[in-house]
């Protein structure tokens, strides 16, 4: 078998939908919250420690009948900053998408500093992006720099 065919194999063949390709395998489950995956009914196959030329190893997600809109695709850039999204219409792909780290991230990271306001209230977490080529990140309230390494996805 050609190493195109089993590649191919490797994770089952999408009609319409999205696979989210070049994910690192230790980073993969973390994607998959941050997508919201968990409470999902379209049909997710996940396949991780698949064998990549460039990365190694690296994890895929495929999601059927899903087209997510850039707000919900650039959180994932947080912790997976060169995945490629392939966007699939009739087992074609019609389009591949790069994600951006957005300003601001709300309600999606925990602070870190157990004295912060976000974490002794019930509030949502606010974070502004200070560096978006190394992941640095800032919580708006107590001003605790998290590098991308100690990021905690809620
Ligand atoms: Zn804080």
């Amino acid at each position: 078998m050609s190493t195109e065919k089993k590649k191919e194999l490797q994770v089952a063949a999408l009609e319409n939908g999205t696979a989210i390709d070049h994910i690192p395998s230790s980073q993969l489950f973390k994607v998959a919250k941050l997508l919201g995956l968990e409470n999902m009914n379209n049909t997710i196959t996940i396949g991780n420690n698949l064998h990549s030329n460039k990365m190694g190893n690296k994890g895929m997600i495929k999601i059927s009948d899903k087209f997510f809109c850039d707000e919900e695709i650039n959180r994932i850039a947080l912790i997976a900053p060169n995945v490629v999204l392939n966007i699939i219409r009739d087992y074609e792909v019609v389009e591949k998408k790069t994600v951006t780290l957005p300003d601001e991230l709300v309600g999606l990271v925990k602070c870190n500093n157990p004295k912060c306001i976000t974490n002794n209230e019930p509030m949502p977490t606010r974070f502004d992006v200070i560096d978006k080529e190394k992941g640095t990140i800032k919580c708006h309230y107590c001003e605790r720099k998290i590098n991308k390494e100690d990021i905690i996805v809620k």
